[in-house]
């Protein structure tokens, strides 16, 4: 029973640390600069709530995902 739960401990151990990785990804991501769909300007766009962006060159809002703007 023991060697059971070192074997469970071991595989919950790296699948922790590729969920790690995966929000790593995830907050890189919305840090990166985005887009804008409209005027195509880079880095002037703002995540101004959940899943609502804001472009601060054409000043164009609309409905994002949660963590990308497209
Ligand atoms: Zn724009």
């Amino acid at each position: 029973m023991g060697k059971v739960t070192g074997i469970a401990g071991r595989f919950g151990a790296r699948y922790g640390m590729s969920l790690r990785r995966k929000w790593k990804e995830i907050m890189e991501k919305r840090y990166a600069d985005h887009v804008c769909p409209y005027c195509k300007t880079e880095g002037k766009v703002v995540r101004i709530a959940a899943g609502i962006w804001y472009c601060k060159k054409c000043k164009t809002k609309w409905a994002g995902l949660a963590y990308t703007p497209y």
